[in-house]
């Protein structure tokens, strides 16, 4: 029972317990439940919670803010259920995490997000899972030929960076079907709303949510979502810890939850003991953003293709590497995969290697340098000096990340207020060209 707010209580016991409960109200927003717990109303209750888990107790197993958002994040997936996480690495780590144990093995895209190569090669190496790299990943049987007796997931982003490769996703599911095991891929760059992995095959789909979900550029997230497809017989015990009794001797998740078993895995037995739980006040902004993210893809999309154009007809641009143009090698493949646009980010290569990179990335006047993406902003990278700087002149190259290569992260902004940004950037390359040349003479 409540204490009554007109109890006559020492000082103390008032500052803890006066005021810590809000009237009862419908707010329009999904409430932020900043809280680490919640109480439990009757005795039995408590019991209940701990058995099935349904119901919330604790945030680090659920929270009813985090629930809204992850529901959302399904829906938009077209998933079964989605698991919300402290960043897109926490989504990465715990999805992959729930599928691999020592012993097996990853058959990776090698065009992926560094933090990802990392993950692989550093962190889950000392765990002994190995991985292999598939280089054509245009070509199913490059990826068949990587695939072994303990290979338990492969994984690709659907739009990668920085040579803007499209997967062809339903023939990488196609390969990972015949065998059994799960295609898991990084939606980030795509968003929902131009590519649904899952539609294509794919059964898991991990974002970072600090990009274009969360959209505002506030927040850390990241999701992972489940098709809700897994299937023990075909998995044909390749995942023990989801077909057999639990360590306690419970029945096994694909007995409890059938082909949610993997979000179950994840849910009760890998998220909360690693413990990367998001905030409810980082939950609630993911959520807000999303809530307009179809509407800043399209613009983000319909910009970068303008300023793409744009930059292709500039005499001091070697080469600009974006799906949406028509001179992209996967241009037809991005036509057949994403719907409403061919998404924000790409990049492009200055004539003048490092030394026109510097100067163009120090004259922009409306885009930020920084390092993020997805945001409502536009953002400018030096991939070679950043991103890419840990990996060889050659592995770089064969990457498309060139001295002169620049990534871009088209905002919202009015068009042709980003061309003239770029436009006297390029302009203040030949010049200071210039000024140094008369320096020399
Ligand atoms: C940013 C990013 C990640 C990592 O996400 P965080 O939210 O920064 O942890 C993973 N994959 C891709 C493609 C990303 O762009």
């Amino acid at each position: 029972m409540r204490m009554s707010e007109s109890i006559d209580a020492g000082f103390a016991t008032r500052q803890v317990h006066i005021g810590s409960a809000a009237a009862q109200a419908t707010p329009r927003t999904v409430p932020i439940h900043l809280t680490a717990g919640f109480t439990f109303d009757a005795f039995d209750d408590a019991a209940a919670h701990f058995g099935s888990g349904d119901g919330f107790g604790y945030t680090r197993t659920g929270n009813p803010t985090v629930d809204a958002v992850e529901r959302k994040l399904a829906s938009l997936e077209g998933g079964a259920e989605a698991l919300l996480l402290a960043s897109g690495q926490a989504a990465l780590a715990v999805a992959l995490l729930g599928l691999v144990s020592a012993g097996e093995h990853v058959v990776s895209s090698t065009h992926i997000y560094e933090g990802t190569r990392g993950l692989l090669l550093d962190n889950l190496s000392r765990a002994g899972v190995t991985a292999d790299f598939v280089e054509d990943i245009h070509d199913p049987d490059a990826w068949r030929a990587l695939i072994g007796p303990h290979t338990r997931v492969l994984f690709a982003e659907s739009i990668a960076n920085a040579r803007n490769d499209v997967l062809d996703i339903a023939a990488v599911a196609a390969v990972a079907a015949e065998h059994g095991i799960p295609l898991v891929i990084d939606n980030t760059f795509a968003t929902p709303y131009l590519v649904r992995p899952l539609e294509h095959g794919a059964d898991v789909v991990i974002h970072s949510a600090s990009k274009f979900l969360a959209g505002q550029g506030a927040a850390l997230g990241g999701v992972v979502v489940d098709s809700g497809r897994f299937d023990a017989d075909r998995a044909g015990g390749r995942f023990p810890q989801l077909t057999e009794s639990t360590r306690t001797g419970g029945a096994s998740p694909w007995q409890r939850h059938g082909g949610r078993a993997r979000m179950a895995y994840l849910r009760e037995t890998v998220a909360p003991r690693l413990g990367p739980t998001p905030s409810p006040l980082n939950a609630f902004l993911i959520g807000q953003g999303a809530e307009t993210l179809s509407l800043r893809v399209e613009r983000q999309s319909a910009n970068a293709l303008a300023i793409a154009r744009w930059l292709e007809g500039r005499p001091e641009v070697e080469s600009v590497d974006y799906v949406g143009l028509a001179s992209h090698p996967d241009h037809a493949l991005g036509a057949r995969y994403l719907r409403g646009g061919s998404g924000s980010v790409f990049t492009f290569t200055l004539r003048g290697g490092i030394d026109a990179a510097r100067v163009f990335v120090e004259s922009l006047r409306i885009i930020t340098h920084m390092t993020h993406l997805g945001d409502v902003r536009t953002l400018v990278l030096h991939p070679a000096t950043t991103s890419h700087a840990g990996r060889t002149d050659e592995e770089r190259r064969s990457h498309g990340v060139h001295p002169g290569t620049l990534r871009l992260s088209v905002g919202i902004e009015d068009a042709s207020d980003l061309v003239a940004d770029l436009e006297q950037a390029l302009v203040a390359i030949a010049a200071r060209a210039a000024v140094l040349e008369r320096s020399a003479a």
